[in-house]
C-alpha cells in the first residue's frame, strides 16, 4: 500500500472513531481535532513496567473504573508501573492501571488497553468478581477527599469517550473503584461489604461529561454485600449529585467524628503502618498499633487521619521536626491532611516567599523543597525591643518554635545558636496550642 493510501485510511479511521462522539463530551465543546490531539499527546510509559508484570489480554471489557491515586505524580507513576509493597512485606509486580492522568491533564499509557491491569483488587459488580479482568483502570493523580482539576476532567472525559466508543460501553458502565471494591468482615462489618475503598468517591461525573450512575448498588440489592452507609448515600440516594454532597460533608474530611470512623476515612488502609492517627492530644499512632494501644472503638473524635505516610511513626518517638518538606513523594496533603489549606499551615517557598495555606491557590505548582509547618500561629516579627524571648518566653529555644530567617532559611529554636544575630525581619512561629504570646 502506498503512503498516500495509508494516510487516507488513517483519516478515515479517525473520522469513524470521532463520528458519534457527542459534541459536548466532557461538559465542554469538543471537536474531532480535540480527540486527535488528545490521543497524539498520550505519553507511552509501557517501557517502565516492571518486567515481572505478565501481560494477559482481557477477554471482555464491560467497565471503565476510575481511581484516585492518593499520591503525587512521580510516586503514582512509579507505583503503577513498578508495583507496591504489601502489608506482608512482599511486593506486587506493577501494572496497576491502564492509564494515569496527571493534575495538569497529561495522560500516560501504562498498560496497553488490551491487557488486564491489576487495579481493582477484591471487587464485585452485578455478581461478577475480579473486576480487573473485565475493565480498564484509570488512575487520576490526587486524593479521594480533595478536588480533582479541570484539566483532569477534560482528559478523563476525552479518554472515557474514546474507550466507550471502542468497547461499546454506556455511561453506567463507568464506575469508581469505591463503587466496585468490597471488603471481608472487619471490626465494623460482620459480613462481606461495600466500602473497602474510598477511591475516586469525589469523581464528578458531570464534569467528565458522563450521565448518572445506576440507581442502586446491584450487589447490595441482591444481598451479596452489606452497604457502606456513607458511600450508599453518596452514590445512590436521590438528590444532588456527588460533587455537591461531597462539598457538604459537614465535618472536615480526614478528622474522625461520630459519623466518620477510621474505616470511613481510610478504607482498607485503616490498619496499615503507613496510615497515621494524630490524636487530639498530639500522640501519633500508626494504623497497625491502634488495636493493641487502644482499640478501634476508642479512637477519640477529632483524631486526624493521614494516609500514605512515608516513615514509620513509632510510639513516643524522638520529638519530630516540625518543619516538613515537599518532595516528589510527600505532597502538602500527605504532610498536613485536610489542614493543607488552613491559615495555620505556613508554607516557606524555596525563593523566600512565605504564605499561609489559605492564600495558596496553585497547589499543583507548589515547588519541590517548599517547607511547611502545620498547626502554627504567626508570624511574630522580631525587632530590637521585641526579642524572641519576649515573644515566646522560655520556649524561644524549643524544637517546636520555628524561625524564618530571611532570605530563605527555616529553623527550629533548637537549631539556632546565636539569638543575638538574627537577620533583620526574622519571623517567629508558635504552635497554635501553645499559650498566646503576651
Ligand atoms: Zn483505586
Amino acid at each position: 500500500m502506498t503512503r498516500q493510501s495509508w494516510q487516507i485510511l488513517r483519516v478515515m479511521a479517525l473520522a469513524w472513531l470521532v463520528a458519534g462522539l457527542p459534541a459536548d463530551a466532557a461538559g465542554f465543546s469538543t471537536t474531532p481535532s480535540d480527540f486527535q490531539q488528545f490521543q497524539a499527546k498520550i505519553i507511552d510509559h509501557q517501557s517502565r513496567l516492571n518486567p515481572k508484570f505478565k501481560k494477559v489480554p482481557r477477554k471482555q471489557t464491560l467497565y471503565v473504573i476510575v481511581h484516585t491515586s492518593e499520591l503525587g505524580l512521580s510516586a503514582t507513576l512509579r507505583v503503577v508501573a513498578r508495583g507496591k509493597r504489601l502489608k506482608s512485606g512482599r511486593s506486587t509486580p506493577g501494572g496497576h492501571a491502564n492509564y494515569v492522568i496527571a493534575r495538569d491533564g497529561t495522560t500516560y499509557r501504562m498498560v496497553n488497553k488490551r491487557f488486564r491491569a491489576d487495579h481493582a483488587g477484591l471487587s464485585m459488580w452485578n455478581g461478577r468478581q475480579d473486576i480487573s479482568s473485565v475493565s480498564i483502570g484509570i488512575e487520576l493523580v490526587g486524593y479521594h477527599n480533595a478536588p480533582l482539576t479541570d484539566a483532569q476532567y477534560r482528559s478523563v472525559g476525552l479518554l472515557i469517550k474514546i474507550l466507550q466508543k471502542v468497547y461499546g460501553l454506556s455511561d453506567p458502565a463507568v464506575l469508581t473503584h469505591s463503587q466496585v471494591a468490597f471488603g471481608r468482615p472487619n471490626p465494623w462489618f460482620s459480613k462481606d461489604h461495600r466500602g473497602r475503598k474510598r477511591c475516586a468517591k469525589n469523581f464528578d461525573r458531570d464534569r467528565a461529561g458522563l450521565g448518572p450512575t445506576v440507581d442502586q448498588d446491584p450487589d447490595v440489592r441482591a444481598g451479596r454485600l452489606l452497604p457502606d452507609p456513607y458511600l450508599a448515600d453518596l452514590f445512590y440516594a436521590p438528590g444532588p449529585a456527588v460533587a455537591a454532597r461531597v462539598a457538604a460533608t459537614g465535618p472536615v474530611p480526614g478528622l474522625i467524628s461520630k459519623e466518620r470512623t477510621a474505616w470511613a476515612i481510610a478504607g482498607e488502609e485503616y490498619d496499615c503502618s503507613t496510615t497515621v492517627y494524630v490524636l487530639p492530644n498530639g500522640r501519633r499512632l500508626a494504623g497497625d498499633q491502634i488495636a493493641d494501644a487502644m482499640g478501634w472503638h476508642l479512637l477519640p473524635v477529632n483524631t486526624r487521619v493521614l494516609l500514605n505516610q512515608e516513615e514509620r511513626h513509632a510510639e513516643n518517638p524522638a520529638p519530630e521536626n516540625p518543619i516538613k518538606r515537599i518532595t516528589d513523594r510527600m505532597t502538602a496533603w500527605s504532610h498536613a491532611g485536610p489542614a493543607y489549606k488552613f491559615d495555620s499551615t505556613i508554607y516557606f517557598l524555596p525563593f523566600g516567599a512565605v504564605q499561609p495555606g489559605s492564600r495558596i491557590f496553585d497547589w499543583d505548582d507548589l515547588p519541590l523543597n517548599t517547607r511547611l509547618i502545620v498547626g502554627y500561629q504567626g508570624p511574630f516579627v522580631i525587632t530590637g525591643n521585641k526579642t524572641a524571648y519576649r515573644i515566646a518566653g522560655q520556649k524561644y529555644k524549643a524544637r517546636t518554635t520555628v524561625y524564618y530567617l530571611p532570605p530563605g532559611q527555616v529553623k527550629t529554636g533548637a537549631e539556632i545558636s546565636n539569638f543575638g544575630r538574627l537577620p533583620k525581619g526574622t519571623q517567629l512561629y508558635l504552635p497554635i496550642d501553645s499559650l498566646p504570646p503576651g
